[in-house]
């Protein structure tokens, strides 16, 4: 029988909530959506009245948290103005905090949970471990192959959220510290004859009652099928799709990344004499981008596109400065679609960021470009080219 801790009620009600999304067969309720539910019911007593029916408790679920949840259940890092789903969806406040559960150390409590969460667990630390064995190389003896081999397997899977066999066949035959098996499976196969559908911008897209979803609706909500950047995706044979759990670690935030990516290597190319080197995930991904200048500076930059500047706040510290990865200015340079999402966004980021201790510019993107634009425009000036 499942002994959870009081703690722990949150962990069972999202895990709970998500087996009973994602299954045909409603009855009974799983294990750990029923735990939650009794343990609710009997916290919420003295407040509001517990929803008789289950279709009541998914009518709760849709509100802010705070507006019903014990706040002795509500763990500090999940927002209490969400709710835990979204029109019927997990809420995206809610997936981002089951990555969370996936990826913590105490994951105890995924033991109680279905096969086919304990599979998305597994899932989450596939990517993981191919990071590991890269970096374990990297830092015991050579450290060009696994640079060139993370850099492409990562880049790869922000490109194409759909592939099949045979394109990751030719994409990692030379692979020396993962295979392409490795590959295939942070990919589930698609079902034959259905249409799926992505975005340029936030990748993967989900149908639910003819309407498209991305995976996080806060950062990029319109995905009306006539958009010029919303495409579908015809089933063929081995057609790929990446896992969710890839999806939202490793593609959702790495299209931005790329991106800007894009853009410096234009200016590198139209000011060669001034941009020097453009890196992309220098030293395995200790940050996202190293750009050299001929005067010898070095910029490192980290791309953040995290919805909440309160909880990247926390998360914020200056990056790594050693060997290789050494620079003289550093910046976190957080995605446009965040910032006009939120319009006091670096304001609150800067008084928030106590452990950044003013050494780490805070950016938005546009202004990130200004700088490095300004930056080539010094140069040009002061002959030093
Ligand atoms: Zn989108």
């Amino acid at each position: 029988m499942v002994t959870i801790k009081k703690t722990e009620v949150f962990d069972c009600l999202i895990i709970g909530s998500k087996e009973y999304l994602d299954r045909d067969k409603k009855y009974p309720y799983p294990d750990l959506l029923r735990h939650a539910m009794n343990a609710l019911a009997l916290e919420m007593k003295q407040t509001i009245p517990f929803p008789k029916t289950i279709n009541g408790f998914l009518r709760l679920l849709e509100e802010a948290v705070k507006n019903w949840c014990p706040s002795n259940f509500i763990p500090e890092n999940f927002d209490r103005d969400f709710g835990v789903m979204d029109e019927g969806s997990l809420s995206e406040e809610a997936n981002d905090y089951l990555a969370e559960i996936y990826t913590s150390n105490q994951a105890e409590i995924i033991e109680y949970a279905s096969s086919s969460i304990k599979q998305l667990a597994i899932d989450n630390s596939k990517f993981t471990k191919i990071l590991e064995r890269l970096r374990k190389v990297y830092n015991d003896s050579d450290s060009e192959t696994p640079q060139h081999e993370y850099l492409s397997l990562r880049c790869f899977l922000i490109k194409n959220p759909y592939t099949n066999p045979s394109q990751i066949r030719k994409t990692f035959l030379l692979s020396k510290h993962f295979s392409k098996e490795e590959v295939g499976e942070l990919y589930e196969e698609c079902q034959e004859n259905q249409i799926y559908w992505y975005c340029d911008r936030c990748g993967v897209l989900t149908e639910k009652h003819g309407k498209l979803k991305g995976i996080k609706p806060r950062l990029c909500g319109n995905h009306h099928q006539d958009q010029s950047y919303v495409h579908p995706v015809e089933w063929k044979t081995g057609l790929l799709r990446i896992k969710e759990g890839i999806h939202q670690r490793v593609c959702f935030p790495g299209i931005p990344e790329l991106n800007l990516c894009s853009a410096a290597e234009e200016l590198k190319e139209k000011h060669p004499n001034c941009l020097h080197q453009v890196k992309l995930y220098p030293g395995l991904d200790w940050y996202d981008l190293q750009l050299r200048f001929s005067d010898g500076a070095v910029w490192a930059i980290d791309i953040k596109d995290v919805r909440d500047p309160y909880k990247l706040a926390k998360k914020l510290k200056p990056l790594c400065d050693e060997g290789s990865l050494r620079y003289d200015e550093s910046f976190y340079v957080i995605s446009d679609r965040c910032i006009a999402n939120y319009p006091d966004y670096l304001k609150i980021l800067c008084k928030e960021a106590k452990q950044l201790l003013n050494a780490t510019h805070l950016v938005s993107e546009k202004s990130f470009k200004n700088l490095v634009n300004g930056k080539i425009t010094e140069l040009q000036k002061g002959g030093t080219v």
